[in-house]
């Protein structure tokens, strides 16, 4: 059978799966994105809290730690040049007691160490000045750390892909790899279509694990299983929404799965709080309602004003990880993996 033959194929129409195709697609470059969904960026890249995180948390030397410091650059660089809304609001790491002052000392001493600039301690009295409806006695101001339209940051990746020749193909599912000599044959589910491609690059997110899988690697075998970690949020009444000016988290705790439920604005200075970390086995976004009362205790502390009847369920997202339930960090992985068996 004659199949037709594509150079780049990228699975996914999220961020990730958008800034590949802005990279790699070329004149003389067939390439091709295939999105099983109607638009792109319909899964975890709309279900998120748009900060452009400075890269304080993670362990130094990590890959986590040194591509956040630079995408924090690269990012702001790009949303100034391109016009893509975004604001650096900055934000503030915000201790309730002693023990938690302490956190902050070790906070700012790994964020120096991973390249973060900026960070400062502050008093209680200098976080009453930046923040006076803040509650806390120490804080760690991060200025570098902001937020950005992420549809607008896709519409332009769109366009630079579209613009450097690559297709966009929506409702394409793929359902189907295999190995041959020329590349990879690629089976889609709704036109009962296959062509072949030279190189198959997995942005699939959420489902990454079993588009590899699909492609014949044994996922749990070379430890790359995704486990789900669900992120709820709740917005605050409009009343009290727009009291405080910066992003406000609490001293992470040691388990390592998330940040905390903290406080994100959007572009337009509006409050919202989360995402909270529950794993999950199956993908639901709808938010509990009963989460409300945990969401309100957790932030409380922060922002003595709030009420629990100012918040409103919202959205919910996903986060794929890597780490399972009570295990500990683990990077990013930038390596030829033929050691593993990986062709
Ligand atoms: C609650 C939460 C808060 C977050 N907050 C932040 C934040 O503040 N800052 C930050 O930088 N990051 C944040 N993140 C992380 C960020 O959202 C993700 O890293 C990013 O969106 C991942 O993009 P992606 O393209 O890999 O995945 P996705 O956006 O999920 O894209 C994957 C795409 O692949 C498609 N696909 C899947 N299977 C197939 C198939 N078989 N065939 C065709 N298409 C397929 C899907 O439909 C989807 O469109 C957060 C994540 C969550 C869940």
């Amino acid at each position: 059978m004659a199949y037709e033959k594509v150079d780049v194929t990228i699975i996914g129409a999220g961020v990730i799966g958008l800034a590949v195709a802005a990279e790699v697609a070329e004149e003389g470059r067939k390439t091709y994105i295939l999105e099983k969904n109607i638009r792109f960026g319909m899964e975890t890249s709309s279900r998120n809290s748009e900060v452009i995180h400075a890269g304080i948390y993670y362990p130094r030397n990590s890959l986590k730690a040194e591509t956040c410091v630079l995408g924090n650059i690269l990012l702001y660089n790009l949303a100034e040049t391109q016009a893509i809304a975004h604001k650096k609001t900055g934000k503030l790491i915000v201790a309730t007691d002693a023990t938690e002052e302490k956190v902050l000392e070790e906070l700012i001493e790994r964020g120096i160490q991973n390249g973060v600039g900026g960070l400062v301690i502050l008093s209680r009295e200098e976080l009453k000045q930046l923040e006076p409806k803040v509650r806390g006695v120490a804080a760690l101001l991060s200025p570098s750390t902001g937020i950005i339209d992420s549809h607008a940051l896709m519409r332009y990746l769109v366009s630079k892909s579209q613009g450097r020749g690559a297709v966009i193909s929506y409702i394409s599912k793929v359902i189907g790899i295999e190995k041959v000599s020329e590349g990879y044959i690629v089976a889609i589910e709704e036109e009962n279509f296959s062509f072949v491609t030279r190189v198959l690059i997995n942005c699939a997110g959420l489902n990454s694990d079993r588009i590899a899988e699909i492609a014949g690697v044994n996922v749990d075998k070379v430890g790359y299983r995704l486990h789900y970690c669900k992120g709820e949020y709740f917005s605050v009444s409009d009343s009290k929404g727009r009291l405080i000016r910066r992003l406000i988290y609490p001293v992470p705790q040691s388990d390592d799965t998330g940040l905390g439920v903290h406080v994100t604005l959007n572009l337009q200075g509006e409050m919202r709080l989360g995402p909270n970390t529950r794993y999950v086995d199956e993908i639901d976004y709808g938010v509990d309602e009963s989460q409300r009362q945990p969401f309100y205790e957790a932030v409380v502390k922060l922002l003595p004003f709030i009420q629990p009847d100012d918040l409103q369920p919202e959205i919910a997202g996903i986060r794929p990880k890597l780490q399972e339930p009570g295990t500990g960090f683990r990077d990013f992985v930038i390596h030829h993996e033929a050691d593993k068996g990986l062709e």
